[in-house]
């Protein structure tokens, strides 16, 4: 486990450490991980327009990057992705949505199609 000195440390290492870095973290991942991975899919649910500007992302308002984006997302793409985690025994089905805000009608909508996909009835 990771505490709060190393943490700064890794954070303020520098290029020469990234060798070391990357070893040590291999180190840790085979130890605790072994050579498992979980695979899981990340449906965006609602795509850029976002009201922020978060500097990384490319929703922000300010990204000039060309993304698609939509307010949301079509059945059937959500529940044809949910469909593939299914089919291919993936370890989860991430949703993401874009934005801080949202109304409580549009909470509903989202939470009756996860439902839906819940109890498997979103087959396309
Ligand atoms: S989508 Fe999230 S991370 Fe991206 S700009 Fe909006 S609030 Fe920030």
């Amino acid at each position: 486990m990771i505490n709060r000195h190393s943490a700064l440390e890794i954070l303020n290492a520098n290029a020469d450490s990234l060798p070391n870095l990357i070893e040590q973290a291999y180190q840790q991942r085979t130890k605790y991980k072994g050579n498992h991975v979980s695979i899981q899919l990340l449906t965006n649910v609602r795509s850029g327009n976002c009201t922020q500007n978060c500097a990384y992302c490319a929703q922000s308002r300010d990204s000039e990057a060309p993304i698609e984006k939509y307010h949301y997302v079509e059945d059937k793409k959500l529940y044809g992705d949910n469909d593939l985690v299914d089919e291919m025994h993936l370890a989860r089905h991430c949703i993401g949505l874009s934005g801080i805000r949202f109304a409580d009608d549009d909470i509903e909508k989202l939470a009756e199609r996860i439902r839906k996909m819940k109890k498997n009835e979103s087959t396309t």
